[in-house]
């Protein structure tokens, strides 16, 4: 397969988060319609063909025999709609699954670079005392994160620890709020609890679209499997969007 970011693939030394941020954003259409069609495709393969010739329905007034339209109960394009509706959740989705996993497997094969950045700056939707309750209702991420990045008291400090980021994450949610983090237990550019670091820093970067610090070595990763990872985005998002029509 062609390389998908193959402008930035001759630099390879562009990490630069703005590029990373174009990239995505002039890219996702495409990839939207390249996942689109595969799935049309998949789902495609087991319509049934020509059921009106023989269908016992005298008023159906459905021309265009699309995924989406109105069938009635007893038709077997509605049978068509179920059945794409339990393969999308099963044998697709496990397929999805997959593909995620070889993806993140792919990450080993990269190591950090022990820049920090990532302890310096982190970035999260939501604010300390909503984390905080949400680690309480369960939620293991939010339980890893506040059990050691604590919230910068202000954004200018935010912004002085890593300004590119800081300008980025503005940029992305220019509507919604967003708080900034740090770790105090970097000391210098090492962790000073490394045996005992929770997985939020083990695993980081923990999502394939994650924007990262330009200086991150995982950028590399990043580009070997941009175009996996925005299709499979593609997908999940399309995959929701069936099951919201098609019930
Ligand atoms: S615990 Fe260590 S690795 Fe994790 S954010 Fe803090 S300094 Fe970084
Ligand atoms: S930003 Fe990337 S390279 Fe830097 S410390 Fe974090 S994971 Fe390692």
């Amino acid at each position: 397969m062609d390389n998908f970011f193959s402008d930035q693939a001759k630099n390879k030394s562009d990490n630069s988060l703005n590029s990373q941020y174009d990239n995505l954003k002039n890219n996702y259409e495409e990839i939207f319609i390249e996942a689109a069609e595969s799935i049309r495709r998949e789902v495609n393969a087991f319509k049934p063909e020509n059921p009106c010739d023989k269908c016992q329905v005298k008023d159906c007034k459905i021309e265009k025999k699309d995924m989406f339209a109105p069938y009635p109960s007893n038709c077997p394009y509605r049978d068509w709609q179920l059945k794409i509706l339990t393969f999308l959740a099963g044998d697709y989705k496990q397929k999805l699954k997959v593909i995620y996993k070889n993806m993140m497997e792919k990450r080993n094969a990269y190591t950090c670079a022990k820049c920090a950045a990532c302890c310096k700056l982190a970035a999260s939707q939501y604010s300390y005392e909503q984390l905080k309750q949400r680690a309480m209702r369960g939620d293991k991420f939010s339980k890893d994160f506040i059990s050691v990045f604590v919230p910068y008291k202000t954004e200018e400090d935010a912004k002085a620890a890593n300004p590119e980021y800081f300008e980025l994450l503005n940029k992305l949610v220019e509507d919604e709020k967003i708080y900034y983090y740090y770790c105090p237990k970097l000391e210098g550019n090492l962790c000073s609890d490394y045996e005992n670091r929770p997985s939020v820093c083990k695993d980081f970067p923990h999502n394939p679209l994650k924007l990262l610090p330009s200086a991150c070595s995982y950028n590399e990763w990043k580009r070997e499997i941009a175009h996996e990872a925005m299709l499979l985005k593609a997908k999940t998002d399309i995959i929701e969007f069936y099951r919201s029509k098609l019930q």
